[in-house]
């Protein structure tokens, strides 16, 4: 886990391009958003980071509007003032990482929907935002240059939320390049066929030229 969150810092800085002006992969936000939405990330799961180590609860965000506020806030920065936040930003999350006492991992937070959690998902959460949003930047990088094993991750994370929805379809889902595959929804299901990468584009909601049903919203 600790891999992945580091390499995610890792791949998200690096594809942060000059021109933070164009469209990003997701509606109505440009890539300085998804930039700005990074940035407020790590102050948010720092939050909870603080909460496990000190027992004072600290929520990630003060209320859903502050959340968005900030975002357009800092969208508005001029790009490198913004990006070298975004650096700041992930070099003291993972100081803080490396700061938690062993034992505060299995101390219980709460998520932004309200769902406890130990503050070792903290590694999940912020390993998952880095890597599909450097794709959400759309400079380049793609769902194929994800590491496999936490595609297959999110494809298994994905599959058991709408597993748990009784609004999805049944899918299974066949990747190409994987000798396995993941189903959910009720019985009778569609096969949706692509790479492992593809799929997970698909499944995250983001444009896809993956044919399958409609799936209920990810996130
Ligand atoms: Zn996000």
């Amino acid at each position: 886990m600790r891999r992945w969150l580091t390499g995610g810092e890792r791949f998200f800085l690096a594809r942060i391009p000059a021109d933070l002006t164009a469209p990003s992969l997701l509606p109505g936000w440009t890539r300085a958003h998804v930039v700005a939405h990074l940035v407020g990330s790590c102050e948010a799961l720092g939050n909870l980071l603080h909460w496990a180590r000190t027992g004072v609860e600290t929520p990630m965000y003060a209320s859903v509007e502050v959340r968005a506020a900030d975002i357009e806030r800092r969208a508005a920065l001029p790009a490198a003032e913004l990006t070298a936040a975004a650096t700041t930003g992930s070099e003291r999350l993972l100081a803080a990482v490396d700061a938690m006492p062993a034992g505060a991992w299995d101390a219980t937070v709460r998520t932004i929907q309200g769902r406890p959690v130990p503050a070792s998902e903290v590694l999940w959460m912020r390993s998952r935002e880095t890597w599909i949003h450097a794709v959400d930047l759309a400079a380049g990088a793609g769902f194929g240059d994800l590491p496999a094993e936490l595609t297959d991750a999110l494809l298994t994370e994905i599959a058991a939320r709408n597993d748990a929805n009784d609004q999805c379809p049944g899918v299974t889902l066949a990747p190409s390049d994987r000798d396995r595959t993941w189903e959910f929804g009720p019985g009778d299901r569609q096969a949706v066929r692509g790479t492992a990468g593809e799929l997970c584009g698909w499944m995250l909601g983001r444009p896809s030229t993956v044919d399958g049903p409609v799936l209920p919203r990810w996130l």
